[in-house]
């Protein structure tokens, strides 16, 4: 059986929360076996922690605070987020980044929280869970400035071009695929270039409850993405990199246990 790694899933969300213990059995259904939970402020980091307490083995979070909401960032947010980042479910920092697509926080503040954030990374040698929206210049000196001091580094999501992909690459960076491959008016760049990632940096994810994948045979009706659509992502991933599916979700599950250094048993 081939099994999946939802390396972003924003389980917390008001859209699957309530819904939690069947939104897990779907997934577990489809072979989703492990999920990291995206922690995108102080409080939604706390809740994704203690999400994963209840369903050890299978849940696992980031603590962070997502650009959108840099306004958050301080001392105090970082020591909370320093006391987050001790429990063995945290396996990565972020989401953090920057995101000049939808301007919600100031750009200074992005960029101020998104450097306390690389320096959280380096003190406590956690991997980063990163994000990056119409920012690639700022985001690539930022994270030059920091990458010999910082573990491995994943840049979520990726929707940018071949250029941004080989800086990336280039910088021994993961590269994160969602949904957004499967659609069939803005992912078409994506879509040729998915080939040129490494099959030991390619890993995937839902970014539920957003990013519904378009080309889905049977969208479900109320919308709402859910990790138990990962496969279908993979599958086309694979189409697009004319490979293998089960082998390619082999490479893309090995690589999510070694980028969050979580031994399975
Ligand atoms: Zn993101």
């Amino acid at each position: 059986v081939t099994s999946y790694f939802d390396i972003g899933a924003n389980l917390t969300h008001k859209s699957l929360l309530p819904d939690i213990e069947n939104v897990l059995a779907r997934s577990t259904e489809a072979n989703v076996r492990s999920i990291v939970v995206t922690g995108t402020t102080l409080q939604e980091s706390h809740n994704a922690l203690e999400l994963c307490r209840q369903f050890p083995h299978q849940l696992w979070c980031t603590a962070g605070i997502h650009p959108h909401h840099a306004d958050e960032w301080n001392s105090h947010a970082a020591r909370v987020l320093e006391v987050l980042a001790q429990s063995p479910q945290v396996r990565a920092i972020g989401e953090t980044g920057l995101d000049f697509n939808r301007d919600f926080s100031p750009r200074e503040c992005q960029i101020t929280a998104f450097e306390g954030q690389l320096g959280l990374a380096t003190q406590t040698g956690l991997p980063v869970f990163s994000h990056q929206r119409d920012a690639h210049d700022v985001f690539l000196s930022n994270l030059k400035e920091h990458r010999s001091d910082l573990n491995a580094v994943v840049v979520h999501c990726f929707t940018d071009n071949e250029s941004a992909l080989r800086d990336y690459l280039d910088m021994d960076c993961y590269i994160g695929i969602t949904g957004w491959l499967c659609d069939e008016r803005r992912g078409l760049e994506l879509q040729r270039i998915v080939r040129y990632i490494p099959e030991n940096r390619i890993m995937v994810e839902t970014d539920a409850p957003y990013l519904l994948p378009r080309n889905m045979p049977n969208p479900t009706k109320k919308r709402i993405n859910e990790p138990c659509n990962l496969p279908h992502i993979l599958k086309t991933l694979a189409d697009c990199r004319e490979s293998d599916v089960s082998s390619l979700a082999q490479s893309c599950y090995a690589n999510s246990l070694r980028f969050f250094g979580i031994k399975q048993p």
